[in-house]
């Protein structure tokens, strides 16, 4: 399987929709970070998706970067457990360089890079 950082946003949905049905079922009001966030934002989805309940599901709205950090935000059921799932996204997405996933820091500008995107 191709790398999920290797894949265009295109692919990467394709990829998403197929095995995380419900949570990526509507159109993204917006998907705007790097490729190297596409890992964490799979492992979220399937946790996300595991919150869903026949007559009661929720997707993701959309996926931004706010303030240097991966903001997924969820639509439709809410709960503890799925501000978790964001909340822990949110979290990693400070340690992985946002191009291509690998470990990284917070730039001065403010921004998640490995040395070779710095
Ligand atoms: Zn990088």
């Amino acid at each position: 399987m191709k790398r999920l950082a290797n894949m265009t946003q295109e692919e990467f949905q394709n990829h998403c929709q197929n095995i995380c049905r419900t949570v990526w079922s509507q159109t993204l009001h917006n998907f705007d970070v790097g490729p190297g966030w596409h890992g964490l934002i799979f492992l979220a989805s399937c946790r996300l998706e595991r919150f869903c309940r026949p007559g009661d599901p929720l997707y993701i709205k959309s996926i931004e970067n706010y303030k240097g950090a991966l903001r997924i935000e969820v639509g439709g059921r809410q709960g503890q457990g799925i501000d978790k799932v964001t909340k822990w996204a949110e979290i990693q997405s400070l340690h992985f360089c946002e191009i291509c996933g690998n470990s990284g820091d917070i730039t001065e500008h403010g921004k998640v890079r490995c040395i070779d995107h710095e």
